[in-house]
């Protein structure tokens, strides 16, 4: 108990709080204050009602997380608060190392290098690409050795074959694509740099926006772009960006599938992105991260003339790196111009080059919080600031996150 980073101190919401759970709850407490209160065997959530009765307050060890260790009810919450709490106490979980490969699709409108790109990847054995589009033999996922790690190419062929049958390749691509693109953890979006972004493309990229995926902008057969200048390549780039605002953090890369140029560059950045996928931010520095940002912008409401207050942010999970903001009182929201900005300072500071980031907004109590007495506080605050009664949300309509 001494050595925990967090006790789990369970009860049968059965039987509910007994004198023992209440004499083995003061025991635990003086060794470690590190304490959350389970309330198992609620297998029907019209029990719920037991993990909230005065007895488990009683134990002085906060409110219970209503489980059911049979049917595994409540587990998932648990494991979030778990993780929430350690993270607070700058003990983020650390991954474990498991033999599990990176996986990749590739994607991109027919013609544009997909399996020439897969078959520079992997070498000539593998695939077989001819002249002719819609040729990939390989059918199924593929993985492979590079460099002492593994690699799989996650499956779309099945996609092509079928929309040469069935004609009308976007209809029967796009379920094929968000599929695969569920299967992996990066996608490369191989574009044909000779052409600007077509309608396509921009489909492709539309998948990607909400999936949560790490992403590299693949501006295939770079060899035949004539009169190279140090120029076209960012003509190039700047056609994307715009095209495609909502990927603004996802590298280019330049390459020649057919030539092999830089197409193992792709490996190299894809391992990169996964490691920002998983990285941990300690509580910490976001807590240092936050208050630069509030002082720089202060946060703004998305409805009302409150602004909001910030108790912390804590990082809540990895692959995609997500964020929990917690503003204290009961319907105040972010808007999401402020999220952006936060959004934009996370990078700034930490990178996650690559990987799309996810912040979320919840509402805690002023009373939930310890310490001093918020209440006041946050009165106090307002008196000092009468003008931030008149201030007026940036836009009308806020979204939730
Ligand atoms: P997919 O339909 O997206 O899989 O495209 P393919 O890989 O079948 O390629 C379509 C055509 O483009 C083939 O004739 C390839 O040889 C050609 N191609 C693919 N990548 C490149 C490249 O980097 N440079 C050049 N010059 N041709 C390429």
């Amino acid at each position: 108990i001494q050595e925990a980073d967090l006790v789990l101190f369970l009860v049968d919401a059965k039987t509910g709080a007994l004198p023992q759970d209440k004499d083995l709850a003061r025991s635990v407490r003086k060794i470690n204050s590190k304490i959350a209160l389970v309330a198992n065997k609620i297998d029907d959530p019209r029990q719920l009602a037991l993990a909230g009765m005065p007895e488990m307050y009683g134990l002085g060890i906060g409110e219970a997380h209503a489980i059911s260790a049979v049917t595994g009810r409540g587990a998932g919450d648990l494991l979030d608060a778990i993780y929430e709490q350690l993270a607070r106490q700058n003990r983020p979980p650390q991954a474990i190392e498991t033999e599990e490969s990176l996986r990749l699709v590739i994607m991109g409108r027919p013609n544009v290098g997909k399996s020439s790109l897969m078959n520079s990847i992997l070498g000539e054995e593998r695939v077989i690409v001819s002249a002719i589009p819609h040729t990939t033999r390989e059918p199924q996922d593929t993985t492979f050795e590079w460099q002492d790690k593994k690699v799989t190419l996650v499956d779309t062929a099945g996609m092509r074959k079928r929309a040469k049958i069935e004609r009308g390749i976007e209809e029967a691509g796009i379920e094929r694509n968000r599929e695969a693109l569920m299967k992996a953890d990066i996608a490369l979006l191989v574009l044909d740099a000779n052409e600007g972004p077509l309608g396509q493309d921009q489909f492709l990229a539309g998948l990607l926006k909400n999936a949560g995926r790490g992403v590299i902008l693949v501006a295939n057969k770079w060899d035949l772009v004539e009169d190279k200048k140090t120029w076209t390549s960012d003509s190039f780039e700047f056609e994307i960006r715009r095209a495609f605002p909502f990927l603004a953090w996802a590298p280019i890369i330049f390459i020649s599938a057919k030539t092999g140029q830089r197409a193992e560059k792709v490996l190299d950045l894809a391992f990169t992105i996964q490691q920002e996928r998983d990285r941990q931010i300690a509580y910490n520095a976001l807590q240092k991260l936050l208050k630069t940002a509030i002082t720089r912008h202060k946060p703004v409401p998305y409805s009302g003339p409150k602004a909001p207050r910030i108790y912390d942010v804590v990082q809540i999970g990895v692959k995609p790196p997500t964020f929990e903001i917690s503003v204290v009182g009961d319907k105040i929201g972010i808007h999401e111009s402020w999220i952006r900005f936060l959004e934009h300072q996370l990078r700034e500071k930490f990178g996650f080059h690559g990987t799309p980031i996810m912040i979320k907004a919840r509402n805690i109590a002023a009373t939930s919080i310890k310490g001093a007495d918020n209440k006041k506080k946050i009165k106090l605050e307002k008196a000092k600031h009468p003008w931030a009664r008149k201030r007026r949300p940036i836009g009308r309509k806020g979204g939730r996150y």
